[in-house]
C-alpha cells in the first residue's frame, strides 16, 4: 500500500502507448493496489498506470459502486452520446467539455488474468473511455469542445480521472 506520484500534463510518459500485461506478478498486483490507494487519496474516479509513470495497460475505476480493475481493456461496444465536463488528475484544477458515448461495453482481464466484461452508462462509460485513452497516450484535453476552464474539486467536473 502506497501513494504514488501522479504525473501531470507535459510529462512525456502521458503521451506514450502502454504495453499489454502478459503475466500477473506480485509486483504488478502491488502496482494495482497502489493505483487504487492513489486514486482514492486523490478523490478521483479512475486512474491509468501511465499516470503513475508505468507504461502498462492497467486501469482502476470507482464511480462510487466499488473498485473495478481492468487489465488490457478494450472497448467492444458503444452507443448513444453524452456531452459534459470532464477532468483528469493529470490536469489538476481544470475541466472541459467532452462528448463520449453514453453506453460502453469493455472487455478486459481481471487480476487473475481471466476475461471479464463490464458495461457502463453515463459517468462509468465516460471513465472507461477516458482511462483507456490514457493507455494510448491520449488526454481528454485533445477532445475538449471549447476552452478548458478552472475547476475546484467541489464545484468542478463530476469526477476527475
Ligand atoms: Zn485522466
Amino acid at each position: 500500500m502506497a501513494i504514488r506520484e501522479i504525473r501531470e500534463i507535459g510529462d512525456e510518459v502521458l503521451t506514450k502507448v502502454s504495453k499489454a500485461v502478459k503475466v500477473m506478478t506480485p509486483r504488478t498486483l502491488m502496482l494495482i493496489d497502489d493505483m487504487l490507494d492513489t486514486m482514492y487519496e486523490s478523490g478521483g474516479v479512475g486512474l491509468a498506470a501511465p499516470q503513475v509513470g508505468i507504461l502498462k495497460r492497467i486501469v482502476v475505476i470507482d464511480v462510487g459502486e466499488g473498485p473495478i480493475v481492468l487489465i488490457n481493456p478494450e472497448i467492444v461496444e458503444t452507443s448513444g452520446e453524452q456531452t459534459g465536463d470532464e477532468g483528469c488528475l493529470s490536469v489538476p484544477g481544470k475541466a472541459g467539455c467532452v462528448t463520449r458515448p453514453n453506453y460502453v461495453k469493455v472487455k478486459a482481464l481481471n487480476t487473475k488474468m481471466k476475461e471479464v466484461f463490464y458495461e457502463g452508462e453515463e459517468l462509468l462509460a465516460r471513465a472507461f473511455c477516458h482511462e483507456i485513452d490514457h493507455l494510448d497516450g491520449h488526454l481528454y484535453v485533445e477532445k475538449v469542445e471549447g476552452e478548458l476552464h478552472d475547476a475546484t474539486y467541489e464545484e468542478g467536473p463530476e469526477g476527475e480521472s
